[in-house]
């Protein structure tokens, strides 16, 4: 079976303050898409991988990918609007030589090999996959209005991250049934829209989505 790993990496990254977009943002002197380059394209289930970037930036991702010896990158493509269009413009890209679609963040520079190819065997066994953590404070469901509704029952609850894992098919009849896909945010809501069992693999804790400034003095901290 052919995996193809797929990277959004475009959108502002107006939240993290800082000039330089986020995927180029220095993190250890290294950009830090290269982080989650590097990982997946050392992962043995891995045969291809493409990036969604901003236009303007396409060259700076190819030029990323030969300095950090990306040699699986069949691709950069102008990414969309949002997470959802940028995913999507990749997928459209991708023909039916790929069996399996790995949905990584490219702000997530601390991805580990182990936790990808268990993500890869779970999609490949039942369909989807979704890389999530246990929540260890207890939730409250508000009533918008700043009133608890409800207390959920913690065991039940999980944090998704990605990797986000589909066999193809499921991936391309989810996108193209998810209309504008408003209010989704991530991939694997868009299958479960579609009646897709979504399997969860447990991940890392220090596996983190880098969005803000606090976010970036962590991620210096785990180096
Ligand atoms: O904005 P957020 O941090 O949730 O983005 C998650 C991932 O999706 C990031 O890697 C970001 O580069 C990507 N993204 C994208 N296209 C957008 C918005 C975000 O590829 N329009």
């Amino acid at each position: 079976m052919k995996t193809i790993a797929v990277i959004p990496a475009a959108g502002s990254g107006r939240r993290l303050g800082t000039r330089t977009k986020k995927p180029f943002v220095l993190l250890g002197g290294k950009p830090v898409i290269s982080y989650a380059l590097k990982t997946l394209n050392g992962c043995k289930s891995i045969d291809a991988i493409i990036v969604a970037s901003e236009r303007s930036c396409i060259a700076k991702v190819e030029n990323i990918a030969k300095r950090f010896g990306i040699d699986k990158l069949i691709g950069v493509v102008a990414g969309g609007k949002t997470r959802f269009k940028s995913v999507r413009n990749c997928l459209k890209k991708i023909g039916p030589s790929f069996d399996i679609v790995l949905i990584h963040d490219a702000a997530r520079p601390f991805v580990d090999e182990d936790t990808i190819e268990r993500s890869i065997a779970a999609a490949k066994k039942f369909g989807a996959s979704v890389v999530a953590v246990r929540e260890s404070d207890t939730v409250k469901l508000s009533d918008g209005r700043f009133f608890v509704a409800k207390t959920l029952d913690r065991r039940k609850i999980f944090r998704a991250q990605t990797p986000q894992v589909f066999r193809y098919s499921i991936a391309k009849k989810a996108f193209a049934r998810a209309g504008s896909a408003s209010g989704l945010t991530d991939d694997a809501s868009i299958a479960e829209r579609i009646g897709t069992r979504v399997r969860i693999v447990e991940g890392s804790y220090g596996n983190i989505k880098i969005t803000t400034k606090e976010d970036m003095s962590f991620a210096k901290g785990l180096l």
